[in-house]
């Protein structure tokens, strides 16, 4: 028998019906004689709401009582998941946190695992009862405070249970049947991708497909974790075709390239929204200037992504132009405006009306040219490009947000991922 890792993501714990589905699902695993952990998310719009309020209570929240108020949400979900698996008739249990333990760094708000010791639990489900388990949350053990894992944390939560109590396999249910080749939500088009690798899952997830959480991919690549991506809206009934052999006609696999036979150059689309582009104009152009533009921001932990800089025409003077996440640009601009005196005089312009198209496939290694036809096929819908980069499995370019579905649905036709 397997032990086996199921996540429940907001949408599929909205309300108690979808609870009393959701446990349905986790009675049909646990009926089938499998060893189940359980993780779940706050119920869809609770995370937010939470938010919301410790925003409107003070800007300058102090970031551990964040995590104590956001935190809250995966209890109450827990707990009644728990009430209702008992009430038909499974032995379940609730556990927090802090009660299991998950041990994470201190950085409040975006906290990494740093160890969960999983023998204690898997003991506990081998014995049949069902561990429902807070997904999002842990604790920082050197003060004992509570501390979340940055929005969507519940898939990395999963994962990391999974790789805790060596499951057989992690299955995420969410609001869609899978990995598809890019948001089914804006291209109607989309396919599902019965497999996808994990470098391609990695980028897909860093570059904005939001349906996995970055870490969570990235623990299940380091772990070797068999993760796959299933719908909690496909019947129970219709789930015994998921067996541990694969996933017969639903679900999406992640798992290592070489399984993969039919590979596309392109596997898949992605898109983020939440950047912003900061133009310095008009620099001197010499030796030591990006290391003072950029020295700054990386100590006040700024990521930056795109970098641009054009060449001088005179010699002397130059525009840098570079991207960060919306949310960090107001301290963006403070941080240059702290080191206008190291870097020399410049102007700054900068919008967060921006948004960021990537093409995604490992097929890329061994194919030329197929930067030359996304940006043609740009071109073609009058699309300016602002900023490019790549890396081997992928290009990005930043463009006008208000194009950015035109972009990603244009893109999917031209590499022929559209579905039949
Ligand atoms: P959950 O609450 O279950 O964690 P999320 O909202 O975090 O669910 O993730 C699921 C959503 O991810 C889908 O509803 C879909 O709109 C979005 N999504 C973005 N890109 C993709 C993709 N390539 N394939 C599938 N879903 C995607
Ligand atoms: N509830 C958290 C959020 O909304 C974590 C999660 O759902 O994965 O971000
Ligand atoms: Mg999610």
């Amino acid at each position: 028998m397997a032990v086996v890792v199921m996540k429940f993501g907001g949408t599929s714990v909205a309300d108690l019906d979808r609870i009393r589905n959701v446990a349905r699902h986790v009675k049909r695993e646990h009926d089938a004689g499998n060893s189940v952990a359980v993780v779940v998310s706050a119920m869809a719009g609770t995370t937010n709401q939470l938010v919301t309020w410790v925003n409107d209570a003070s800007p300058r929240y102090d970031r551990r009582e964040y995590d104590a108020v956001v935190a809250t949400g995966e209890q109450i979900t827990a707990g009644l998941l728990a009430i209702v698996l008992q009430d038909m008739g499974v032995n379940a249990r609730s556990w927090q946190g802090w009660q299991i333990p998950v041990e994470t760094n201190a950085a409040h708000g975006s906290a990494r695992i740093s160890h969960i010791d999983g023998e204690a639990l898997r003991a506990r489900v081998e014995t049949g009862e069902v561990a429902v388990v807070t997904g999002f949350q842990g604790v920082e053990p050197a003060q004992g405070r509570i501390a979340t894992l940055g929005r969507g944390g519940s898939d990395t939560s999963a994962v990391a249970i999974a790789v805790a109590v060596n499951a057989d396999v992690c299955d995420i249910y969410t609001d869609v049947d899978g990995v598809y080749t890019t948001d089914p939500r804006i291209v109607p088009k989309a396919r599902r991708l019965p497999k996808i690798s994990y470098e391609e899952m990695l980028e897909m997830a860093s570059l904005g497909s939001k349906v996995l959480q970055t870490r969570s991919v990235e623990l299940a690549m380091v772990h070797r974790v068999r993760l796959r991506v299933l719908s909690s809206f496909t019947p129970p009934e219709e789930m015994a075709a998921v067996n541990l052999e694969g996933l017969a006609n639903i679900g999406t696999i992640v798992t290592d390239e070489d399984e993969i036979v039919e590979q596309q150059v392109v596997s898949g689309i992605a898109y983020a929204k939440d950047e912003a582009k900061v133009t310095i104009v008009n620099v001197a152009d010499k030796p030591g200037v990006a290391a003072r533009i950029f020295g700054p921001l990386a100590d006040a932990s700024i990521n930056v992504d795109m970098i641009v800089q054009n060449v001088a025409s005179d010699g002397k003077r130059t525009d840098m132009t570079f991207t960060v996440q919306a949310a960090e640009l107001s301290r963006t601009l403070d941080v240059l405006k702290a080191a206008e005196a190291d870097i020399g005089e410049f102007e700054v312009r900068s919008s967060d009306d921006v948004a960021k198209i990537s093409v995604i496939g490992i097929g890329m290694r061994s194919h030329a040219g197929v930067a030359a036809e996304m940006f043609k096929a740009l071109a073609e819908k009058g699309i300016n490009i602002l900023a490019i980069s790549t890396s081997e499995i992928k290009i990005s370019v930043l463009i006008d947000a208000a194009y950015a579905e035109l972009a990603v649905r244009t893109l999917h036709s031209m590499y022929g991922l559209d579905a039949a």
